[in-house]
């Protein structure tokens, strides 16, 4: 997927307000990278999936004075576009996200050990939780990971080997690592507990997100319609039954689009 470990492509890079999971609100220097290998119902990251020719980056953060930039990117190229946009005092972590940050793993073999050089920020990492071959060789750098938690019949992907699979290798490297699963009204009870049972064996106290799903404009999918987010009753008997293996289950909505947030 990666063109050479030197270079990768990119859809942004930019600061803005996280959005989503337990550090929502937080200041976050955002590297979005290109291309996943999922296909997730619900994805409202959809012009992520290919590989574009030009990216947009931030010349002032939080301003949106985007300039279009081709791609590939070169490591030195990003290095000096995240440092230029790391101001002192504004931001809380460098987020790597996508798309799927992974499938461009060589090249944040070297990016990462780079960044760390130049900049302060902790690196947060948010994945689709399917790649943990992928993850191993940048855990020495990475210091929060989000793992997305994929339920079948909300996103229809399956990926149960593979989330249990990284959850272990980030608990094993004693990172902070939480789990995200979007729910819809079409949210199995068996996918949910399927899914307690996973990380509770794995560690109890980590904190599993519910994200009931934000409606999409316009189906992804031609033969599938996007999901719709569940009534509040559901939720509430959703977080009461995960609480049974995982104390920490908290419900957080995405807050980014509610404020109008790129
Ligand atoms: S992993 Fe993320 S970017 Fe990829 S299809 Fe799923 S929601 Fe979209």
């Amino acid at each position: 997927m990666t063109e050479r470990a030197t270079t990768a492509r990119l859809i942004e890079v930019f600061s803005a307000i996280q959005g989503e999971g337990p550090i929502v609100g937080t200041r976050q220097l955002f590297v979005r990278f290109a291309q996943c290998d999922l296909r997730c119902d619900y994805c409202d990251s959809d012009r992520t999936w290919l590989a574009p020719d030009t990216c947009e980056i931030e010349q002032t953060p939080g301003a949106r004075d985007f300039v279009t930039e081709p791609n590939p990117v070169a490591l030195a190229q990003l290095l000096a576009w995240v440092q230029r946009l790391d101001r002192p005092n504004l931001h809380d972590s460098i987020s790597l996200t996508g798309g799927e940050p992974l499938l461009h793993s060589p090249f944040l073999q070297q990016f990462l050990p780079a960044i760390k050089q130049v900049c302060a920020l902790p690196i947060y990492l948010e994945t689709g939780g399917h790649r943990p071959q992928q993850l191993e060789p940048l855990l020495p750098w990475i210091d929060w990971v989000g793992m997305d938690l994929k339920l079948p019949s909300v996103s229809g992907e399956t990926h149960w080997a593979a989330h249990e699979q990284m959850l272990r290798l980030c608990v094993a490297a004693q990172k902070w690592v939480f789990v995200k699963a979007i729910v819809s009204e079409a949210t199995t009870l068996a996918d949910l507990t399927r899914s307690a049972e996973l990380v509770a064996a794995i560690d109890p106290h980590l904190v599993y997100v519910m994200q009931p799903v934000s409606p999409l404009p316009a189906p992804i999918k031609p033969d599938r319609q996007p999901p719709q987010p569940p009534i509040p009753a559901q939720v509430l008997q959703w977080q009461q039954h995960l609480k049974q293996w995982l104390p920490q289950t908290i419900v957080i909505p995405q807050t980014h689009k509610a404020i109008g947030q790129l």
